[in-house]
């Protein structure tokens, strides 16, 4: 490695107020084809562009994904979700049938074909730019998803009959929002904005896709900061039962799982 480089683009991104600059400043140039483009990535970090974009793959559940504009980077935490629903995985058929709603960069269902391959998942997302991520990174992945761009509070394709629905949706609050560090606003506002209080898709999506899934299947979300008893709530006023919470790397409550009660246990027999 051309140490003077790395010097000259180390002390741009410190002088950026980059925390991790030595670091950075290494994977800076292991990507950049020459000199000028190193300091061309740097200078655009500095201003705290994300470094995922600027490099343009990210890694995830030990695998490659492209990210760039339009679509939320793949973060550490949401392995939880992936390690939450691989733990329960005995209790799946031979054949399972999933969705990945919000599916953005389509990490969760990639990570999760991977690791289950008779899995048949749908990634779903209302951008067609995030699914243009999606289906590259399900091609570099030499994966089979399907993918669909639909709204998924108020869908136009309908699912039955599936064992498993994995969500990590937008999350964040109306302050949260306010409060996001500058890396985080060159990310679409319409992947992390879950409404005033953040929850207005766990309300929205327990009501409309529970009754997609079999009597037995799985609804896992990843949660925001403090929403895991909120959502836990929702979970059990929407009759779902075997309510687990999961904690990140952090020790964060991260992941909230429930499976939908069989037949007759909602009190709505005739
Ligand atoms: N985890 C993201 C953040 O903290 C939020 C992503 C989401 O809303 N699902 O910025």
């Amino acid at each position: 490695m051309n140490i003077e480089l790395l010097e000259a683009v180390t002390a741009i991104l410190r002088a950026g107020g980059i925390e991790d600059a030595g670091l950075e400043a290494k994977w800076i140039l292991e990507d950049a084809g020459t000199p000028e483009q190193a300091r061309e990535i740097a200078q655009r970090r500095a201003k705290h562009e994300p470094l995922q974009y600027l490099l343009g793959k990210w890694e995830f559940y030990g695998m490659q994904f492209y990210v760039g504009e339009g679509v939320l980077i793949p973060r550490a935490d949401t392995e939880t979700l992936v390690d939450a629903v691989l733990a329960g995985k005995q209790q799946l058929p031979e054949k399972p049938a999933a969705v990945d709603l919000c599916t953005g960069s389509g990490c969760i269902a990639l990570a999760l074909k991977r690791h289950l391959p008779q899995l048949a998942v749908t990634g779903i997302d209302s951008s067609e730019k995030a699914l243009g991520y999606a289906k590259r990174n399900a091609g570099y992945n030499r994966l089979a998803v399907q993918w669909l761009c639909d709204d998924v509070l108020a869908p136009k394709h309908s699912f039955a009959m599936l064992d498993l629905i994995v969500c990590n949706p937008p999350y964040l609050t109306a302050d949260e929002m306010e409060q996001l560090q500058t890396e985080v606003r060159y990310e679409p506002r319409e992947a992390l904005f879950g409404g005033a209080d953040g929850l207005d898709f766990y309300r929205q999506i327990t009501a409309v896709w529970r009754d997609a899934l079999r009597h037995g299947g799985m609804l896992a979300y990843e949660v925001g900061f403090s929403q895991a008893d909120a959502v836990a709530e929702i979970l059990s006023e929407n009759g779902f039962s075997g309510i687990e919470k999961h904690r990140d790397y952090n020790g964060v409550e991260r992941v909230v799982l429930g499976r939908r009660c069989s037949a007759g246990l909602h009190g709505i027999t005739a």
